[in-house]
């Protein structure tokens, strides 16, 4: 199996050259072809295994193929929205948007808790594609008005479990609660809990299962 294999935009799978990968790791080998297809997914899969470039790659494959171009001085709307449960993480997951992305015009920008608002708020004026976030910050800025969640297209809840268990129940639902029903839906955890069921019960529609 080989990237070129999976379809992927010429332009993402020289990034991920550019990366050093060769092959895609078998999460990403299932979840990509799952992604592109359009369905929701339940992964199972641990960090390290490659999880990140799974929903990654295809995620910035069907927004650069099936986007308008915005016009000059137009707001992008925020057409994918990755939940993660710790600034760290979202940094990281950011970083890895920006890196398979480079050959792409696509935007993307990243808020959490524990610094300054401000920036975060000027950030998102200027319009993004892609806005990578934990929970809590993104309800603060949507409260506030500074954040339009109705045109999502792609959502994806990473590290369900650790979400979970750090207490984000809550306002993981509330942001569900602002996006669109009509959206593409994946989630990844390392552990399926009785409660992580119940939420992708809740949230997925006949979803692919994938278990590596
Ligand atoms: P993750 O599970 O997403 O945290 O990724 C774990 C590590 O594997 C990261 O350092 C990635 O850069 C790396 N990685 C992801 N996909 C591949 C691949 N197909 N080949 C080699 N390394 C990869």
């Amino acid at each position: 199996m080989t990237f070129e294999e999976l379809q992927l935009l010429p332009a993402i799978v020289e990034a991920v050259r550019e990366q050093g990968y060769e092959t895609p790791t078998p999460i990403q080998a299932e979840a990509i072809p799952a992604v592109l297809a359009g369905h929701d997914l339940l992964a199972g899969a641990q960090t390290g295994t490659g999880k990140t470039a799974a929903f990654t790659l295809p995620m910035l494959h069907l927004l650069a193929t099936r986007g308008e171009t915005p016009k000059r001085g137009q707001r992008r709307p925020i057409r994918a929205l990755v939940l993660t449960p710790t600034r760290e993480l979202a940094a990281q997951v950011e970083a890895s948007v920006k890196a398979y992305g480079k050959h792409l015009k696509l935007k993307s920008a990243v808020v959490f808790g524990g610094v300054g608002l401000n920036p975060q708020i000027e950030k998102l004026a200027k319009g993004a594609d892609i806005l990578v976030a934990t929970p809590g910050r993104l309800l603060d800025l949507a409260d506030q008005g500074h954040l339009d969640l109705s045109t999502v297209e792609i959502l994806v809840l990473d590290e369900a479990d650790r979400m979970l268990d750090m207490g984000f129940i809550h306002d993981v639902r509330k942001v569900l609660a602002l996006l669109p029903r009509n959206k593409q839906s994946l989630l990844f955890s390392a552990t399926f809990s009785d409660e992580i069921k119940t939420l992708a019960a809740s949230l997925l529609r006949d979803p692919k299962h994938i278990q590596v």
